[in-house]
Order: structure tokens, then sequence, then C-alpha cells
């Protein structure tokens, strides 16, 4: 399938299709399409944007603190291949340099924590908001690339942590509120899951994966439209963050935990087996030899799109989920 077939609607994704229409062939194993390119040698590739008044604002956050939270993010596209960070490069524009500074720093000690040197990047001074580019590099070591496009009806539908904490924060600052440490903690901190890849590896072999940056309906139909498949979420199974729950009410938790996003949790689909089912503790075995819990969110079957399954047995298009142009 092409790469156009395998994009999800929206505005963002035709303005992607009309950049990538047209290229030319090149030797790289995977991409673009997926979360991080992959090269010939196994290297892995992604770039990311965060902008200030988009993906975050000074009053939330200080500038180290979006720094660090725009290479968090951008990691977390190497996790979702399964591959481990090497290097990070910033570009950085805006008009204060030492807000830029102080946003570099960020970055710098943001990779450093997860083992990623900051090797290079680029300055501009720059009328209009604080603007931090990541590009981050990472290796497979041998192993394979989890892809989006990898899902099979059939496999199983996982997700890593919690969800809906980093929107719950989002949505108490838009109603002029304060977040808990928690909340904002999970906002500003997001842990791109490397520390789960071996234990996924062994405990379930993941087909495909996704990092959760979009939201879980958003990210379920990236998975869904890049596989060709169809994705259908048990909503009672959707591991809601405690701290949303704390901070919202249970209806506008899980609701956040669908479509508010910017978790970087990983979506894994995985052939059903003794584990798989979760039978024998494979949610366990992760858990005790990563420290990160995993739910077993849903399933793949036959068809096209994302939907959402109620406790009631009615289903319905999983909608919403952050679109920057709105869905469409
Ligand atoms: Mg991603």
């Amino acid at each position: 399938m092409t790469l156009s077939g395998r994009l999800a609607d929206g505005a963002e994704f035709d303005a992607i299709r009309a950049i990538v229409d047209g290229a030319r062939a090149s030797d790289a194993a995977v991409g673009p399409g997926d979360d991080a390119a992959v090269l010939a040698d196994g290297t892995v590739v992604s770039t990311d944007v965060a902008v200030e008044g988009v993906h975050f604002r000074a009053e939330w956050i200080g500038d180290a603190a979006a720094g660090e939270r725009a290479v968090r993010a951008a990691l977390s596209d190497l996790a979702a291949m399964g591959a481990h960070p090497v290097a990070v490069f910033a570009s950085l524009s805006g008009p204060d340099r030492e807000r830029l500074v102080r946003a570099g720093i960020g970055v710098r000690q943001g990779g450093e924590a997860f083992g990623a040197s900051l090797l290079g990047g680029d300055l501009a001074r720059a009328d209009g908001p604080l603007t931090i580019g990541v590009t981050v590099l990472g290796v497979l070591d041998g192993r394979r690339p989890w892809r989006r496009s990898s899902a099979r009806p059939g496999d199983v539908l996982w997700v890593t942590g919690d969800l809906g904490a980093a929107a719950a924060a989002v949505a108490t600052w838009s109603s002029d509120g304060v977040p808990s440490d928690a909340l904002r903690d999970r906002f500003a901190r997001p842990a791109p899951r490397f520390a789960a890849i071996d234990a996924l590896r062994t405990h379930l072999d993941p087909r495909a994966a996704i990092d959760l940056s979009d939201g879980l309906a958003a990210d379920a139909r990236h998975l869904a439209a890049a596989s060709g498949v169809e994705v259908v979420i048990e909503a009672e199974r959707v591991p809601v963050a405690p701290a949303a729950v704390a901070a919202r009410s249970p209806d506008d938790a899980l609701r956040l935990a669908l479509e508010g996003g910017e978790d970087y949790e990983l979506l894994l689909a995985a052939a059903p087996s003794d584990v798989g089912e979760g039978a024998d503790g494979g949610e366990d075995a992760v858990r005790a030899t990563s420290g990160v819990p995993l739910t077993r969110v849903g399933r793949v079957g036959e068809g096209r799109g994302a939907f959402l399954l109620a406790a009631d047995g009615t289903r319905q298009p999983l909608d919403g989920g952050f679109a920057h142009w709105g869905a469409s």
C-alpha cells in the first residue's frame, strides 16, 4: 500500500500527503509514515517540533522544562519503534537568546537522562514563539522495528502505563486552575518507554506499535489506517490515570484518556498467545522485569477504522483526539 493509503484522515495528514506524494524512492528500510524512519544500517531517526502556545505555554512550565519535555516526546518515537536512544540534535528559534539557552539545556539534560547525547543543533533569532525542534537517533541492535503497519486481524492490543494525566493537567490550566504536582509532572516529564522494550520483546513480542501523542482514539485510528485493519478498544479496559480521575469526573477522565493525548505511552499489537491473553501473566512478567504496567485494551479485526466497545456491547466510532487543523 502507498504511504498515502496508510495515513489516517485529517488536515495534518493531507498536508503530509501533499509533501511526500511524488517523493523519489529511498533505500531506507522504513519511512516515512511510521513513528520514526529506519535507515538501511538499522539507525532509527525521528524529528519533532514543540511550539510555545501550541504544545506548551510559558506560564505552565519554564523554558528548561519545555526543552526537557520536547526531547522526551521526541524520544518516545524511538521507543515506539522498539529502538534504544543514542543521540539528540536541537534546533531552537525565538526572540530571546537566554530563553533559547535555557530550553537548549533542558533538551541536552533531558536526552542525557535516557543515555542520548546532544551532538549538534542550530539557533536562530526569530520573532514569534519559542520553537524547539528535536531530532533523535536510536538503534535497534539487530532487532526488528515495530511498525504501525504490522497489526493483523486477531492481534491483541495492549497499552503501557495509564492515560489522561497530561491532558488533565492541560484541562486544569486551561480552566485557570493549578494542577497537582502529579498531573503537572505527567505533562512536563512524559516517560518514553525504553525501560519496557526488552521485556515487551521477551514476553509479548509485539508486531506493531505507536506511541500515544495524539490520544488513544486518534492513534488507534492511525494504527488501523496504517495496518489496513479494524481496531476495537474496550472502554472498560482503558487504564485511566488515577490522578486524572482524582482531578476530574470519571467520565471526563475517560474522555481525556481517549482524546487528550500527550501521554507518550505505547499502544502495541501482538499475536494472541498464552502470554498475549494474559492467561499466564504476560502483564505481570512485563511489569516485574521492567516496572512498566501493561493493560490489554482491545483487539484487531478484519475491517477498517477504530471503534470503542462499551460495557453494554454497543460500539461507536472512536472519534476525537488532537488535530492541528481540526478533524476532516
Ligand atoms: Mg509518534
